[in-house]
């Protein structure tokens, strides 16, 4: 029951309805008998600044930040983690003593979602990340610190921000390790070159998720092989047609459920600094009928 006393959390972004993060947060709360309340909250993006000031002014503890607004909420912040001012996103705000000090978490939940989830350790030399958004610049950096990656291909549609993601990373490579970074189009020639000899796809774009759940930004089973992991960040809906795609290929694959747990679960303890029931989370997730 939500009394007087209840300590407010929730996420800031637009649209906010089909958001998993209630539920997910709700049930963690619930789990260790916390007087707390997670809450969603739809924001346009011209009343971005008043909502992050409000975080202080209501004495909210903290807040995720989703799309659209995770680059535009860092200006009205006290202090930003390295991580994310390398990403240049932010999607978890925690408040202390007036203190509005911003996060990444995408880069804990991506690189926990392969090590816990799949089991993929060491991670394979070569990587091929699809898509150059705000989910892909924080996996890009994710996977450029980790153990045994070589070379990280970025393919996109606007090839110009892939060149240009591809860029600031290795500008700031003394944070992501010796990796090679290169950048490519979506087209066929580009994506079977980089595919074949890749280890770990990982699907950073939006494409397939609900409602077009009949698309894939890659509709050749022949580019994928045997031995090969195909991570989809998109999790609604479960089986997305790109990873029926890559399995008809021979390639094993996830959808982005361990990720968006893990995330939430790293920004559960950034606000408690409690440890997060990372199954009762996502046992939130995958009850819930959407
Ligand atoms: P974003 O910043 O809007 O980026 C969207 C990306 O998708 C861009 O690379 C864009 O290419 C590409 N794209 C969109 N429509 C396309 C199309 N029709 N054809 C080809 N490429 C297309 O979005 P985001 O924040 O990065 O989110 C991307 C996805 O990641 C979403 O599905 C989101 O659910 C998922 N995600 C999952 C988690 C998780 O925890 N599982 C966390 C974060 C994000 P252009 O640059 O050419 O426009």
């Amino acid at each position: 029951m939500v009394t007087g006393k209840t300590t407010i959390i929730g996420v800031i972004g637009d649209p906010i309805a089909h958001s998993l993060s209630p539920a997910m947060h709700n049930a963690a709360i619930e789990a260790l008998g916390l007087d707390w309340c997670y809450v969603a909250f739809r924001v346009s993006s011209d009343r971005v600044r008043e909502a992050v000031v409000g975080v202080r002014g209501l004495n909210i503890r903290g807040i995720n930040v989703t799309v659209p607004h995770k680059q535009a909420v860092m200006p009205f912040l006290d202090e930003v983690s390295d991580e994310a001012s390398a990403i240049g996103a932010v999607n978890t705000i925690k408040h202390e003593d007036g203190r509005l000090i911003g996060y990444n978490t995408d880069v804990y939940g991506i690189r926990a979602a392969l090590r816990y989830g799949t089991g993929l350790h060491p991670l394979p030399p070569e990587v091929v990340v699809l898509g150059a958004g705000g989910a892909a610049r924080g996996i890009v950096y994710a996977l450029a610190g980790c153990e045994g990656v070589e070379r990280l291909t970025i393919l996109n549609r606007t090839v110009e921000k892939a060149e240009r993601l591809a860029e600031e990373m290795l500008a700031g490579a003394a944070s992501t390790g010796p990796v090679e970074i290169e950048a490519h189009s979506l087209d066929p020639g580009d994506v079977r070159a980089a595919l074949k000899s890749a280890g770990l796809i990982i699907n950073a774009t939006s494409v397939g998720m609900h409602p077009q759940v009949d698309d894939t930004i890659i509709d050749d089973p022949d580019a994928f092989c045997e031995g090969q992991l195909l991570l989809d960040t998109v999790y609604n809906p479960r089986q997305t047609r790109l990873m029926a795609v890559a399995q008809c290929g021979g390639a094993r694959a996830v959808n982005g459920i361990d990720m968006l747990v893990y995330q939430g679960a790293k920004s559960f303890e950034i606000w408690t600094g409690m440890s997060p029931p990372v199954d009762v989370m996502r046992g939130a997730i995958e009850g819930h009928p959407s």
